[in-house]
């Protein structure tokens, strides 16, 4: 093979492509009724976005960003998540949004980072995200929540658990920082050279890190949450409560950072034990501070992402791929030059009535066409023979339930199942 999908990239087969865009309209349904509204932002922004609403110390702006000159001199970056570009254009478009107090948008579509390919983690991968911007209340925090979770149990995920903590504020994250940096001198000489790095640039990050044998370090890291500043502290309890209230199942993990540094309070993940080692399949939080640090307002908001490869990986594992496919309902055959012609004005008139139907092309064997068929999984073939072109009717065959019977003009087999 000379040219294959660049590593970390995949072709997405129609099958999948089909569940996928069914998957991806059924989440499109419930974000509408909670009211948010699709944006449509650039694959690729000005890099500096991203360094600095992501953040210049952690993974994905440091090893995994696809960083180009154009030819103008612009250091410019596929976007590697879609929060920065939401933002950007939010503040763009300011005068367009500013009426509104809570301005709840949703975005879908493919991201960008370099990261070390295996199961479930991609250089291009696709992301459904939300952002509500305008409030601090704990509410939003939850009902968005509340939303992630609903979204997974509607497409048939039962297993799914929310995992979420509080990452604090300006005021509380330096005494969570030293929390965690009086704890990892002691362990330090055992972490990565990335952990060291951070000890002094980002220690919250390094709950962030993804080699395994730091991880079997951070097991005795101590819980955050006694570090959080009131405000914080009746923040995460409220969100707490809410999701209590809605009847949500969560656990507080005080290992959860997530690896972009804008969020502030609240973070969460929602993950399935169906995926292994890459098991968020939704990943988001509070970002308080954000839309202050790329020029706007101070406004507090609040995010998610899904992944959607991941979540198709989830799907298919669960068996509800093969609930979900294409189906065409005619096969039409024509034998000969004049039943081929029959059979094109057919699947054209077919068509035309929003009846989904294909033409087998070969004119010379009705054997070919049932196999055809058969491999199209379309529910009837349709054969056009000589008597049929005689007595000007059709021979229709059930192939699920392997029945033939005639009928005797089109407006019949239009009506078949109507
Ligand atoms: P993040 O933008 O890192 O908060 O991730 C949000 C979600 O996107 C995760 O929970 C994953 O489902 C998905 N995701 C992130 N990175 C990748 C990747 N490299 N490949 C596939 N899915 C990803």
């Amino acid at each position: 093979m000379k040219y294959t999908s660049p590593r970390g990239t995949r072709d997405i087969l129609p099958e999948e492509s089909f569940v996928w865009r069914q998957t991806v309209n059924k989440i499109i349904n419930i974000l509408e009724n909670y009211n948010f509204s699709e944006i449509q932002t650039p694959i690729f922004e000005s890099a500096d976005l991203f360094q600095r609403a992501v953040g210049d110390t952690t993974d994905i702006v440091e090893k995994e960003m696809y960083i180009f000159k154009d030819k103008g001199e612009r250091m410019m970056a596929l976007r590697p998540e879609g929060t920065a570009s939401v933002v950007r254009a939010y503040l763009q478009n300011y005068t367009h949004f500013q009426k509104k107090k809570v301005t709840k948008l949703f975005y879908n579509g493919p991201m960008f980072r370099y990261e070390r390919p295996q199961t479930g983690r991609y250089r291009q991968f696709h992301q459904i995200g939300v952002e509500a911007i305008g409030s601090s209340s704990p509410f939003l925090d939850a009902e968005t929540m509340v939303m992630g979770t609903q979204i997974f149990q509607e497409l048939g995920l039962k297993d799914v658990n929310i995992a979420i903590h509080s990452v604090g504020c300006d005021v509380c994250r330096p005494v969570i920082k030293e929390k965690i940096k009086s704890y990892v001198e002691s362990i330090l000489p055992n972490l990565c050279e990335d952990c060291v790095s951070r000890y002094e640039r980002n220690p919250l990050r390094i709950l962030d890190c993804k080699n395994p044998n730091c991880q079997t370090f951070f097991a005795g890291m101590p819980d955050m949450n006694s570090a959080l500043c009131k405000e914080c502290n009746d923040h995460f309890l409220g969100v707490i409560n809410h999701l209590e209230e809605s009847e949500i199942k969560y656990n507080v993990d005080s290992h959860l950072v997530r690896g972009l540094d804008y969020y502030t309070k609240t973070v969460f993940e929602i993950r399935s034990d169906l995926l292994g080692a890459q098991n968020a399949i939704c990943g988001g939080g509070r970002y308080d501070n954000l839309i202050a640090e790329l020029g706007g307002r101070k406004t507090p908001a609040f995010g998610f992402a899904i992944g959607i490869d991941r979540l198709y990986m989830v799907l298919n594992e669960l068996g509800l791929t093969k609930e979900i496919q294409k189906q065409t309902k005619f096969l039409i055959i024509g034998l000969g030059v004049k039943g081929q012609e029959i059979a094109f004005k057919t699947v054209l008139i077919l068509r035309k009535r929003s009846i989904s139907a294909e033409m087998f092309y070969k004119d010379n064997s009705i054997n070919d066409g049932l196999k055809e068929a058969l491999l199209l999984k379309v529910q009837y073939a349709v054969i056009i023979g000589e008597d049929e072109i005689d007595a000007q009717s059709y021979t229709v065959k059930n192939l699920k339930e392997k029945k033939q019977f005639t009928v005797n003009s089109l407006e019949e087999l239009i009506s078949i199942d109507n």
